[in-house]
């Protein structure tokens, strides 16, 4: 498809009428001469923990680092499992491998798409130590069921929220009663940067203490290393983009739900299946149908000018870099992955458009 101009393309990332408040943001971190950890990540830090609903919130390089950052700070690491789900974006399981700890499948929910309970239950060891559960393109795993899991099996929860910025789950911020949050600020996700970003959302003061030391090289005062940490520093450049972003977050989210609603009437009884939506707090990072035709059916929209991506082409487990991990046996995932594509969203695509993507998409013939 590269190489190909779409009338309607799958995502828009260059910076539109925000424009004249990112260039201000920016000129105002080149004034400053101050450019790493400084005082928009930690501007930055205070307001995303309040939009979130966290007591703490530590702003890293990476969505990737984010994990893997949460689960060394519980002591996560080699000859440790974590489950997790297979139907994400590899990142998720790498993150799990950066710690030194092995990431162990269990197979999704048909519906929801997210990490299924019961294949939790039947994936624990006695090398278990988390559930890293995704919520998958917005839309929040089963908490209540995970949580009850964790307890029960005495497990820590580190919630990938990469794709589910401000999104909730039975009413409460998604992240709450979990041991940490991630998420990622790349250029596509609901809140993006203008390069890589990342952070960690916690309750747990020391957690979050421990957090700033591992991210900034385990330094406990300047040039004095307590514990081997990493380099995942958020920059005030992207912090400061953050800043003026995170303000418009609650009417982005407002505006991706409008167009998911869109989508959903429009497509109803149509010729692909749409996932249903089970919690009223799933915030639409993408908005993926299933259609076993996958292939013409992009054809379809690609002859009408409009893009389509697919997340995700392969389960985590049968990607060659996981050879050396816990096998999985993950029907669902298989299925859905051979069958999942995603419709264009994003908050400056027109009614007009989005009616002609649900033209198209109702003209396809199975
Ligand atoms: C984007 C993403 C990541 C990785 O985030 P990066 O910032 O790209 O490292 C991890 N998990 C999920 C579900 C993602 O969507």
């Amino acid at each position: 498809m590269s190489g190909t101009t779409f009338r309607i393309p799958f995502n828009v990332l260059a910076p539109g009428a925000e424009r004249a408040e990112i260039d201000a943001a920016i000129a105002r971190v080149v004034d400053s001469g101050w450019f790493v950890l400084g005082p928009e990540v930690a501007a930055f830090e205070r307001e995303f923990a309040a939009a979130a609903g966290a007591a703490h919130v530590v702003g890293v390089n990476t969505g990737t680092d984010a994990i893997a950052l949460a689960l060394m700070a519980l002591g996560i690491g080699p000859g440790d499992e974590v489950i997790t789900s297979p139907l994400s974006a590899a990142y998720s399981a790498l993150a799990v491998h950066m710690t030194g700890a092995r990431p162990v499948f269990a197979d999704i929910e048909p519906e929801r798409l997210t990490i299924d309970p019961a294949a939790v239950i039947a994936a624990i060891t006695s090398r278990t130590r988390a559930i890293l559960p995704v919520h998958l393109y917005g839309q929040p795993a089963d908490m209540r069921a995970l949580h009850d899991i964790a307890s029960r099996y005495g497990l820590a929860v580190v919630e990938d929220a990469c794709q589910a910025h401000l999104a909730t789950c039975a009413g409460t911020p998604v992240g709450r009663g979990s041991a940490a949050t991630a998420y990622s600020f790349y250029p596509t996700k609901n809140l993006g940067a203008l390069g890589d970003g990342g952070a960690i959302a916690t309750d747990d003061a020391a957690l979050a203490d421990r957090l700033r030391r591992l991210r900034n090289g385990g330094q406990s005062s300047r040039y004095h290393h307590d514990e081997t940490g990493v380099n995942s520093r958020l920059d005030e450049l992207q912090a400061a983009i953050l800043r003026t972003r995170l303000g418009r977050l609650p009417a982005v989210t407002s505006a991706r739900r409008r167009l998911a609603a869109g989508y959903r009437a429009g497509l109803h009884g149509g010729p692909v299946q749409v996932p249903r939506e089970f919690d009223a707090g799933h915030v639409y990072h993408l908005f993926a149908v299933l259609t076993p035709e996958r292939d013409r059916f992009q054809a379809h929209l690609r002859t009408a000018g409009i893009e389509t991506l697919i997340h995700y082409p392969v389960p985590i487990p049968r990607q060659p870099a996981a050879a050396a991990w816990t096998p999985a046996a993950c029907p669902v995932t298989d299925r859905v992955t051979a069958e999942v594509v995603s419709l264009p969203l994003y908050t400056t695509l027109s009614a007009a458009a989005q009616a002609e993507v649900v033209a198209a998409v109702r003209t396809f013939s199975r």
